[in-house]
């Protein structure tokens, strides 16, 4: 059998036609979950503008001598999928690369139409069902951005900020797929005239543009997970969308963290890009001073170099892209994330959610956040329509992209979407 990773190698060519800007070439083989008029959900890939059928390719036994019962694509979710362990699924993504190159043995071209399926014929659905899900906050631009505004710019970090991967525990079953409206949030908030809250409508939403990493592999509790082993439990990443009501958050936020200013919605995107797939894109962390203590030490490239971008769309106007940023500027990356998430113990199960924080860079125009891009509101953005942003009106919607790219191949998330619309509350 070939390496693993010799299906990442820019001259591979798949006999499907692949447009050139295409996030899912044949290097990328995603999975995710979809379904047809005539289907129900199942596990597919996506190959250029195509969706590969699995549970079709399963039952046409192009995958009878891999140990991974057929069972395990006709699921409304990849959690199955992903708890058969690297080794099998490493393997089925191999034998996907193998049926869909230019020159194969296999003969699934001959009968192409019956498993693959135009991409605007299915409807994708939520990848993963996510068990528990942790938001992590390990940007230092982003945390000294925040830091700045709403504390002290001489002391913008706290003091455990580059001593430990700051995170909170958010809530998993309001996570969605791209797609799916948003409403804006009702709450408590405390205008900066007044001395008590008032009851209404966020003014303040926002975006955060963060990535995330999904469990592949349970860890009981008492075990830990080292650097050296965290990318065994690591099945692959989304983008996400943490939307968040910054007036909301101001009110509540000390002493415990967020709670209403987040928890009513995330948005991933739908295909699930593997760590394998990722490893082309390996890139040196930014340097991390002062040394951190043992068990957050790794050796290795730990970051990717992923370009990361948010564009905003007011209704009736033109999409601009107001954010470009990249996941390489993360100060904590994942293995040291995963560690400290269970140096305590702490169990981690197939579906975990790990969010990276918001990712922002060095410049004004890298901001993840419109929180940071407005400067708290004080530079609004201006929008091609004439009218300006501070933060998210009803109606704008929000679109986040993202790929790494090396030797004219581009892997990719797709995007994932969002659309604000007045609560339906009162
Ligand atoms: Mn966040």
């Amino acid at each position: 059998m070939k390496h693993i990773f010799e299906i990442n190698h820019p001259s591979l060519k798949s006999w499907v036609d692949i447009p050139s800007d295409s996030h899912f070439p044949i290097q990328n083989i995603p999975f995710g979950i979809f379904k047809t008029n005539q289907s129900s959900p199942r596990v597919g890939t996506r190959i250029g503008d195509f969706v590969l059928d699995l549970l079709k390719v399963a039952e046409a036994d192009y995958f009878s001598d891999i140990q991974i019962s057929k069972d395990v694509f006709n699921q409304s979710f990849l959690n199955d999928f992903m708890a058969c362990g690297k080794k099998i699924t490493n393997a089925v993504r191999l034998r996907i690369s193998e049926l869909l190159q230019d020159e194969t043995k296999y003969d699934l071209q001959k009968y192409a139409e019956n498993f693959l399926i135009p991409i605007e014929k299915v409807e994708l659905l939520m990848p993963v069902k996510v068990g528990d899900y942790t938001d992590f906050y390990s940007s230092e631009e982003h945390a000294t951005n925040v830091g700045t505004m709403f504390r002290d710019p001489e002391n913008a970090l706290l003091p455990n900020w580059k001593h430990l991967p700051v995170a909170y525990h958010g809530r998993a079953s309001s996570i969605v797929v791209s797609d799916t409206p948003i409403y804006r949030p009702y709450g408590q908030t405390l205008p900066d005239s007044s001395k008590s809250p008032i009851y209404g409508a966020s003014r303040l939403v926002d975006f955060e543009l963060e990535m995330a990493f999904i469990i592949g592999k349970n860890n009981p509790s008492g075990h830990q997970v080292s650097t050296a082993d965290a990318e065994e439990f690591i099945f692959g990443f989304v983008l996400f969308n943490d939307w968040s009501a910054r007036d909301i958050q101001k009110w509540e936020y000390v002493p415990l963290g967020p709670f209403l200013a987040k928890n009513f919605a995330s948005s991933i995107s739908p295909w699930v890009v593997t760590l394998e797939a990722l490893e082309p894109f390996r890139t040196e962390s930014p340097t991390q001073n002062p040394t951190v203590l043992p068990y957050l030490q790794y050796e290795g490239m730990k970051n990717f170099d992923i370009s990361l971008e948010v564009q905003l769309q007011p209704q009736k106007s033109e999409n601009q892209t107001i954010c470009q940023s990249n996941s390489k500027y993360l100060y904590w990356n994942i293995n040291q994330q995963l560690a400290h998430h269970t140096v305590n113990g702490c169990n981690i199960q197939v579906g975990d959610m790990c969010a990276s924080g918001t990712i922002s860079g060095s410049s004004a125009d890298s901001f993840g956040s419109m929180l940071e891009l407005t400067w708290k509101g004080s530079k609004p953005l201006k929008m091609s329509d004439g009218s300006e942003r501070k933060f998210l009106q009803d109606f704008d919607t929000v679109t986040m992209i993202g790929y790494a790219e090396k030797n004219g191949i581009k892997v990719g998330f797709g995007e994932v979407k969002g659309q604000i619309l007045p609560s339906p509350k009162k």
